[in-house]
């Protein structure tokens, strides 16, 4: 049987070819995807333009819904998994060895670190030119080895909505597991998009009293979102001072946590933090990547008001479920973030879609669209 699986292939910085690869044999240990949704979030965005492993081919796509196609027996039983339930695949393919994949955070695993563990497995990160190839979303089934990481997605959870599921466990990850936002908490959110909008639904639902979420002229829309799930104040920061406002929607107390959900807005989202941050032993959260150099970085004042820091890592098993609990509920309406859908063949405008307008919140790819 030479059955062919077609997927988008990236071969050169802002450049997509499909290609044809084998069907995979599937072992007893291992199963077949049918990709669903692979959603796109600001990762791709970078690294569709920067490529890691350079010169060499990447099937992309590291948030991948779908059903199980086919399944080795051992894999059945193990995972508890049938052919043709739906499940989200996370992208960290841990090792299942180490202290951290024992404690479900698989992102802390040497094996996910494929920066400096070539031999290790990331969905959607590791090259295509390694057998069985299908390690990527943007393609019509991914292979899924005996050490995936899989979640079954509640019934009655469509795929599309399932595919918030990534940014979904970032939010209960950093704000509630990493930041203990909790009942009462009062939390700045920096950024409106798919990270800071399910971080609003996480605080929302933990029971925050106040959430303020911050953005730009190019945010109007997704302000308008983050009020609808739950935030309290929405600060156009171009349009009126946001510290000053802060001060006042807290009665100038300032916020328990403070969560760059910016993307790129480097050391601007971390002044603001703790500036706004209440008087002592508040949380500011950082993105490592987004601030690679910091001159004069306020250490004087991080000790001053007893502030602790926490950078922002993905999420672990629980906060997948988790997610999967709290979009299935019906509570929050998850289809004002999923705003776009693209096919395959599309691949190449529904990375670049992320970002580009106010409008785009979540983007889908559809394999089969
Ligand atoms: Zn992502
Ligand atoms: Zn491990």
């Amino acid at each position: 049987m030479a059955e062919k699986v077609l997927a988008a292939v990236r071969t050169a910085p802002q450049k997509t070819e499909f290609r044809e690869f084998d069907m995979p044999d599937v072992s007893d240990e291992a199963a077949l995807l049918k990709v669903e949704v692979a959603g796109i979030c600001g990762t791709d965005v970078q690294f569709y333009s920067k490529p890691p492993f350079a010169g060499r081919p990447v099937i992309m796509g590291h948030e991948n819904i779908g059903t199980i196609a086919k399944a080795g027996k051992i894999f059945q039983e193990r995972k508890k998994l049938k052919e043709g339930d739906r499940v989200f695949v996370e992208h960290y393919v841990g090792c299942m060895n180490c202290e951290f994949c024992h404690r479900g955070d698989y992102r802390l695993c040497w094996f996910t670190d494929w920066r400096k563990h070539p031999e290790g497995l990331r969905f959607g990160y590791t090259p295509a030119d390694r057998a069985p190839h299908l390690f990527g979303g943007f393609a019509q089934y991914m292979y899924l080895p005996w050490n995936s990481v899989i979640h079954k997605v509640p019934d009655g959870l469509s795929a599309e909505h399932a595919g918030v599921v990534t940014p979904m466990a970032n939010g209960i990850q950093w704000a509630l597991f990493d930041c203990g936002v909790g009942f009462y908490s009062s939390v700045l959110i920096q950024g409106p998009g798919q990270q800071g909008l399910c971080n609003t639904i996480a605080s929302k639902q933990a029971g925050a009293s106040m959430i303020i979420v911050t953005g730009t002229n190019k945010d109007k829309k997704r302000l308008q979102v983050a009020k609808n799930l739950g935030a309290d104040v929405v600060i156009n920061v171009q349009e009126e001072d946001p510290l000053q406002k802060i001060m006042e929607v807290t009665k100038g107390e300032g916020v328990d946590v403070s969560l760059d959900c910016t993307a790129g807005a480097g050391n601007i989202p971390v002044l603001l933090g703790i500036e706004a941050l209440k008087r002592k032993g508040g949380t500011l959260q950082i993105q490592g990547e987004a601030s690679p150099d910091f001159p004069n970085f306020p250490l004087g004042k991080i000790g001053n008001k007893y502030i602790t820091i926490k950078a922002a890592r993905g999420h672990n098993y629980l906060s997948c479920e988790l997610a999967l609990k709290v979009l299935a509920s019906g509570r929050f309406d998850v289809s004002q973030i999923t705003t776009h859908r693209f096919g395959l063949e599309k691949t190449h405008d529904a990375i670049n879609a992320v970002g580009a307008s106010g409008d785009v919140i979540h983007v889908s790819m559809m394999p089969w669209n």
